[in-house]
């Protein structure tokens, strides 16, 4: 087993947390602080990446420090009550989390922060690779004399063709270009990724895993499935002409694939994407989140699957 993993065969978030912060109930904070996108304001682009909701997007609207301070404490209080919470991590994750000028980030940071330091134990900042630059990785560097900083970047996939495809608005060379800039970095980088894009192959999927072990300073990554979603571009052309997406048993496959790849220190964060059942048109998988989690863990266990066994480094 890896040294690091838990039942089943890979290094899981949950059980990580745990260890990590000594026992402690850490629940994440969830942060909308009213940011847009430069894939959608015309920066970079207008549409959007093709399978975002466009639905989803309220106007850009940005909250007032006070609605933030509310946001956290309400987030907070219901945390604490429903599932006995010690700590938190404030996670700042609706759309582009660091599109604003660097003293505005900073005051909203500092703000969410304020709210009760005493049982803050992080910070996660989830944006986009061409939305960073010395300045703000500074401010966000600064917060790591206190506390875990977590950085999360949307990978989606290593492959320049797809990116161009999907509408990104950005390529993988400036991801790349980012995390290397970022390998003495303080903080925690955590990579996105989406698997399905139907003209995609099995070994081009499979190659995202050399991709996540070839920077050690990848400490994190959420593995996600394709959806479509209403209000996406992918959703229109899905409705004109329905293409393949991966049922619960083919995800299931490919992650027995690909764990055995990944180095046993890459802690994941999340094994599969998980969709607002209204706004779901397709892969319909039938099951709530738990039981997926188990269908996928337990298929894992079958197989003696172990994270990093054949990690070639
Ligand atoms: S997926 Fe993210 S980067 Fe792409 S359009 Fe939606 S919010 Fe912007």
């Amino acid at each position: 087993m890896p040294e690091t993993a838990t039942t089943p065969g890979y290094n899981a978030y949950g059980p990580w947390l745990r260890r990590h912060y000594g026992g402690n109930r850490v629940f994440k904070v969830i942060v909308d602080a009213g940011f847009t996108c430069p894939n959608r304001d015309g920066k970079k682009g207008y549409g959007g990446c093709t399978y975002c909701n466009v639905d989803s997007f309220t106007p850009a609207l940005p909250r007032s420090l006070d609605q933030i301070r509310e946001q956290v404490l309400g987030s907070m209080k219901n945390a604490r009550e429903r599932y006995k919470a010690d700590k938190f991590i404030i996670y700042f994750q609706p759309n582009t989390n660091t599109y604003a000028p660097v003293e505005r980030l900073k005051a909203l940071y500092d703000e969410a922060l304020a709210v009760a330091p005493e049982d803050v134990v992080g910070l996660s900042v989830g944006t986009r690779p061409d939305c960073l630059d010395p300045e703000k990785i500074a401010l966000l560097e600064s917060y790591t004399d206190r506390l875990d900083v977590d950085l999360e970047l949307g990978m989606e996939s290593i492959h320049e063709e797809t990116l161009a495809q999907i509408n990104r608005g950005c390529t993988h060379a400036e991801l790349v270009e980012l995390l290397d800039s970022l390998a003495d970095s303080p903080l925690s980088l955590c990579l996105h990724t989406i698997f399905g894009f139907p003209w995609e192959t099995r070994d081009m999927l499979l190659a995202h895993a050399d991709e996540l072990n070839r920077f050690p300073q990848v400490k994190f990554t959420k593995l996600h499935h394709l959806h479509i979603v209403k209000g996406s571009i992918l959703a229109a052309r899905y409705k004109k002409e329905p293409f393949h997406t991966l049922s619960l048993e083919e995800y299931t496959d490919l992650l027995c694939d690909l764990i055995p790849r990944l180095r046993p220190d890459l802690i994941i964060q999340r094994l599969f994407g998980v969709a607002d059942q209204d706004l779901l048109i397709a892969p319909i998988w039938g099951l709530p989140k738990s039981a997926v989690q188990t269908h996928i863990d337990r298929e894992i266990q079958r197989r003696g699957i172990v994270q990093g066994s054949a990690y070639p480094g």
